[in-house]
C-alpha cells in the first residue's frame, strides 16, 4: 500500500487534526485516499490528501463549511457554538433571526473562498486569458498595499490588453501560476465589512425595535 510523505505544511496540519480526532489517510490502492479519488473541493490529486477527502489547502476552509453547515442557531446556547463566534461577542443575546443572518453570511465567505480555491485550479491548468491575468495582478496588488496613503486604484486595473499582449499563452500561464503561488501566502480573511452589512445593520435595527417596544 502506498505510504503517503505528506508536505512540512501538511504535516503540520495533520498534528492539528489529530489533537481534534478524525484523520482519515490513503490506504485503498489506487485511490488517492480512503474513499476519495480526488480532493472534494479542486477535484484533483496533486497535493497530498490530509483529512475530509481535502487537501492540505483546502482543508482549513471546508471544516469551517462543515462546522458552519452543522451549527443550529436556534439551539440554546448557540451563541458561544457559532462558526466564527468572536464576531458575536457584542451580540450574545441576539434572536436565532439575527444569528441565521450570520450562518449565512459564514457560509457564503466560506463558498467564495472554496470556489476562490477551484478558480485558482482551472488558472493553473487551463489557458490563462488577459482579463484573467489583470485579475490576478490587481489581487496581488491589493495583498501588497503597503500603506493608506498609496493610491488605491491598481495600476493593473483596465489594462488587460495592454498586460496580455505582449505575453505569449505559455508566458501569461505562467506568470498567473507565480501570482497564485505568491498569493497562497497571504492568509484568508474573514470580510468583516459584508458581515457587517448583514448582520450588524439588521441587528442594530433589532435593538432598537425591541427598544421601542419596551418603552
Ligand atoms: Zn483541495
Amino acid at each position: 500500500m502506498p505510504k503517503i510523505a505528506p508536505s512540512v505544511a501538511g504535516q503540520s496540519l495533520i498534528k492539528e487534526i489529530n489533537t481534534g480526532g478524525s484523520l482519515t489517510m490513503s490506504t485503498d490502492g489506487d485511490r488517492w485516499a480512503a474513499g476519495y479519488d480526488a480532493c472534494v473541493n479542486r477535484g484533483t490529486v496533486d497535493r497530498d490528501h490530509v483529512g475530509s477527502g481535502c487537501c492540505e489547502r483546502c482543508l482549513p476552509t471546508w471544516r469551517k463549511k462543515l462546522q458552519a453547515e452543522g451549527w443550529d442557531p436556534t439551539a440554546v446556547g448557540a451563541v458561544s457554538r457559532a462558526p466564527m463566534a468572536w464576531l458575536l461577542r457584542a451580540h450574545e443575546d441576539a434572536p436565532p433571526a439575527i444569528l441565521l443572518l450570520h450562518k449565512n453570511e459564514v457560509l457564503r465567505q466560506i463558498g467564495r473562498r472554496l470556489s476562490r480555491l477551484q478558480h485558482e485550479e482551472r488558472l493553473r491548468t487551463g489557458p490563462v486569458t488577459q482579463q484573467d491575468l489583470e485579475k490576478e495582478l490587481n489581487r496581488v496588488w491589493a495583498m501588497i498595499r503597503p500603506r493608506p496613503t498609496h493610491r488605491v486604484v491598481s495600476p493593473f486595473a483596465g489594462a488587460a490588453t495592454r498586460i496580455g499582449a505582449p505575453f505569449s499563452l505559455r508566458q501569461m500561464n505562467a506568470v498567473a501560476a507565480l501570482l497564485i503561488d505568491l498569493a497562497a501566502h497571504v492568509p484568508w480573511r474573514f470580510d468583516i465589512r459584508t458581515w457587517g452589512e448583514v448582520v450588524e445593520r439588521p441587528a442594530g435595527e433589532e435593538r432598537l425595535r425591541r427598544a421601542r417596544q419596551c418603552r
